[in-house]
């Protein structure tokens, strides 16, 4: 029998007038993302279809597919020209050995004179009447066998409806440069915003030789790992030692992180602006840690004039972990290279920095060198 992936897009769906703009990108996405296979991919009525491909690659192309922003779910149908006698068949060949089971029909061709209830409740007679091992259940069944008689002569037989990650397709919302450090949160960040289509770069500090050099490259095999979901990731690796040691220098060390932060957003802003970046992204979650109060993210916004997207300001660290663990960065994050924000570190930081204060002592830094300096020894990986 001829079996098709259906690929269904959620939130696209509440589009207006620019909805095609929106299936075009993912059919893009999606075509670039299976180009590897064999197979053909089709733009029908409200979803996709992958047809044509190879049995043995089912399993790898779903799970591609699930990992694609802008896909709501797909299921792995069955599809046969619309006859009754040929989808009371279908359906009686598809069901489990035994159980119990529920048929859903949706009839979107309305040529076809059978109602969606008469075909669920004909057809589940018929797969009664032929297996005695399987009882309906029209709450709580084993499987459901679902139905769609759609408006091209084919009907799709399928049990199966995987989740994707939903979100928007990447590349509909802009750029963003991610701020990506070794820890757990700043990875589940930058999935977030590609999650809602947003392209993605990433910029990380590190402070060698005080960081290892493994800890560059923990964070390049992080950025990596979100390449699935977004395409090629440019990470741009600025060195950060020299402004570290000046700031422990000439300033009191209770304002070292609120200062090194200013400094990190700053370079950002330059090297987003280089790549035509819209917004920085990053990892802060508020009262994670003393830099991450309302005081703190204050002090960070005023040296930045462009905006700064914090996709989980509100969530528990719980639950950042739970995410980092599907999309499968947790491991990589939990190993113990250190990061450029835990060298220097006061006992004491400040919890609630004043602008003022902060400003006063940066007067000692000549900044635009510093940020310039860093620029331009900025290395670029690309992945
Ligand atoms: P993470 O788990 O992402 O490291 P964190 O809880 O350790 O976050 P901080 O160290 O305060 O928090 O960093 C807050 C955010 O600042 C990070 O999420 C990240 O976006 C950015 N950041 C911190 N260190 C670096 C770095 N070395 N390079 C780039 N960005 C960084
Ligand atoms: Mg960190």
């Amino acid at each position: 029998m001829n079996k098709k992936i259906l690929i269904r897009y959620g939130e696209i769906f509440l589009k207006g007038r620019n909805r095609k703009y929106f299936i075009n990108l993912l059919f893009e996405n999606i075509k670039k993302a299976l180009k590897q296979f064999k197979g053909d991919l089709k733009i029908i009525q409200g979803r996709f279809i992958f047809e044509n491909y190879n049995a043995e690659d089912e399993k790898l192309i779903t799970k591609i597919l699930t990992k694609i922003a802008g896909i709501f779910s797909i299921s792995h149908a069955y599809c046969i020209s619309t006859d009754f006698e040929n989808i009371k068949k279908t359906a009686l060949s598809i069901c489990d050995n035994s159980g119990t089971f529920r048929i859903q029909t949706k009839r979107a061709d309305k040529t076809f004179n059978i109602s969606s209830m008469e075909v669920s409740s004909k057809v589940g007679a018929f797969v009664l009447n032929n297996n005695e091992n399987l009882k309906v259940d029209l709450f709580k069944p084993d499987f459901t066998v679902y139905i769609e008689i759609r408006e091209d002569g084919n009907t799709y037989l399928y049990k199966d409806e995987i989740y994707g990650i939903k979100g928007m397709p990447v590349g509909s919302a802009g750029k963003g440069l991610l701020m990506l450090s070794g820890g757990i949160d700043s990875p589940v960040a930058g999935y977030m915003m590609l999650r809602r289509g947003m392209t993605i770069d990433a910029i990380h500090f590190h402070s060698y030789p005080y960081t290892s050099e493994m800890a560059k490259e923990k964070v390049v095999d992080l950025a990596k790992k979100l390449t699935v979901y977004g395409g090629c990731i440019n990470l741009y690796v600025v060195p950060f030692t020299d402004i570290q040691l000046q700031i422990h220098e000439k300033c009191d060390s209770t304002h070292l992180v609120t200062i090194m932060r200013r400094f990190m957003i700053r370079i950002a802003e330059k090297i987003a602006r280089n790549v035509n970046a819209g917004a920085i992204i990053t990892g802060e979650s508020l009262g994670q840690v003393a830099s991450q109060t309302l005081q703190g993210i204050i002090s960070t916004d005023d040296a930045v004039n462009l905006p700064v997207f914090r996709p989980l300001i509100a969530f528990d660290k719980t639950d950042i972990m739970d995410i980092a663990r599907n999309i499968d960065t947790y491991d990589i994050s939990i190993l113990p290279y250190e990061d450029c924000c835990t060298i220097f570190l006061p006992e004491n930081p400040v919890i609630k920095p004043k602008l003022d204060n902060v400003k006063k002592m940066e007067e000692a830094l000549d900044i635009d060198l510093l940020v310039d300096t860093a620029v331009e020894n900025t290395e670029l990986i690309k992945l």
